[in-house]
């Protein structure tokens, strides 16, 4: 619930905190590193423990239902990233609860809020028992071609005003993208000490299918591999030091009002 450095959100909201790793983007997750200092701060919402094997102290999933009404106090309009210490689909998120946060957006249209799961099944089994404001726009995170089946499910959710993917950390080529029905995709390269390498053929691949399928590109950062090996800033944001064909940062049609 706060500012943030996130180049496609200006505040972040979590309404659940903690989460458990799923897939090797998880591998260097932020959030869990996050948690564990947060945890160690004294922070109230980061004291319960998750597995050690999945998970890490700070890190449990926990819901937070008093912080439900957050964005109402914001009356400017926001770009919100929804759960950027969590996932909104993990299990243990009850279905009654996911409903009450898409209901806290529904009665915020001033905002656009951005939702971002790796547990792309479990959104799509439950899509149809939500309703959904068009002020929520639904991604998933694909690191690499084995997880193509993530978009395969972002797709079934037709009641989506905005479907993007996330292909943040991206590990390796998404060779066979279907990108039909996918509004954006968000690329970017690892962050953080031993950061796995980002090949910027990749990122030229992704922004020829979107240019293919009409979705919009945002490459977002070339990861602190390449940062590092160019001596660029440490997670290879700062686009001045990019080749000039990867710098594109576009947005849904549609969605320009709320991003400027
Ligand atoms: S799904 Fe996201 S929040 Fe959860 S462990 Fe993986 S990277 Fe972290």
């Amino acid at each position: 619930m706060a500012d943030t450095s996130i180049e496609w959100a200006t505040k972040v909201w979590n309404p659940s905190t903690g989460c458990d790793r799923v897939s090797p983007g998880c591998h260097k997750c932020y959030a869990l590193t996050m948690a564990r200092r947060l945890k160690a701060m004294g922070s109230a919402k980061y004291q319960v423990d998750g597995d050690p094997r999945t998970s890490g102290p700070g890190f449990g999933l926990t819901l937070h239902p008093d912080t439900l009404t957050t964005p109402h106090g914001w009356h400017q309009p926001e770009r919100i990233f929804v759960n950027s210490m969590s996932d909104l689909f993990h299990a243990r998120v009850p279905l009654e609860f996911v409903q009450r946060v898409f209901e806290t957006a529904a009665a915020t249209p001033q905002h656009t809020y951005m939702v971002l799961t790796k547990r792309a099944r479990r959104l799509s089994r439950v899509a149809s028992r939500l309703e959904w404001p068009e002020n929520l726009w639904i991604g998933v995170s694909v690191e690499s071609a084995d997880y193509l089946d993530r978009v395969d499910d972002l797709r079934a959710v037709d009641q989506a005003a905005v479907r993007f993917v996330s292909a943040e950390p991206l590990l390796g080529p998404l060779d066979g993208l279907d990108l039909s029905w996918i509004d954006w995709l968000i690329a970017g390269g690892e962050s953080g000490p031993g950061a796995r390498p980002l090949a910027l053929e990749w990122v030229r691949d992704l922004i020829a299918r979107c240019d293919r399928w009409g979705t919009a590109p945002f490459v977002k950062q070339l990861g602190a591999a390449w940062a590092k090996q160019h001596g660029a800033d440490s997670k290879g944001g700062d686009w001045s030091y990019w080749p000039a064909d990867l710098r594109v940062r576009e947005y849904p049609l549609g969605a320009e009002a709320v991003t400027r």
